[in-house]
């Protein structure tokens, strides 16, 4: 019998050689890059907004397998919500999916980066597309306050 450990391992070594969404959206409506120079993960994450929803997300770059996977249901998740919503993910809806909740620290900037490039992104669309500025402050703490 496999534990819960062994079937999230292999959910996220799965992820990591298959990523979920992994490309690039030639026309996105917005764009962000970041890296983590502790374990050398990049990626970008593009996106299609229209009507205030996330039409197409995609991400591409390069990662370990846990920050392949967290990219991979990170998009999963944001394919198709609101801007309201996408705004309202949390580090665990990306953590629970794949059992990392009590991830070590070194590796949370793994499992979390594609969460701070997502909100980065976000708050660079929203920059351009509203104009209450302590809204936008609020938006940058969130992203900065991830870990
Ligand atoms: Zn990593």
């Amino acid at each position: 019998m496999s534990s819960n450990a062994d079937i999230y391992h292999e959910i996220i070594v799965d992820y990591s050689r298959n990523p979920i969404n992994f490309g690039k959206i030639e026309n996105h409506d917005v764009t962000f890059h970041d890296s983590n120079p502790l374990c050398g993960d990049s990626i970008d994450i593009d996106m299609k907004i229209d009507e205030n929803k996330v039409t197409d997300i995609k991400f591409h770059g390069r990662g370990c397998a846990i920050c392949m996977a967290c990219s991979s249901v990170l998009t999963e998740i944001t394919k198709g919500k609101s801007l309201d919503d996408v705004r309202k993910i949390e580090k665990n809806d990306v953590l629970s999916e794949l059992g990392l909740e009590h991830l070590q620290a070194v590796r949370i900037k793994c499992a979390l980066l594609s969460l701070k490039v997502l909100k980065s992104a976000l708050y660079t669309y929203l920059g351009k597309h509203m104009d209450d500025s302590q809204d936008m402050d609020k938006l940058k703490d969130e992203a900065a306050s991830l870990y």
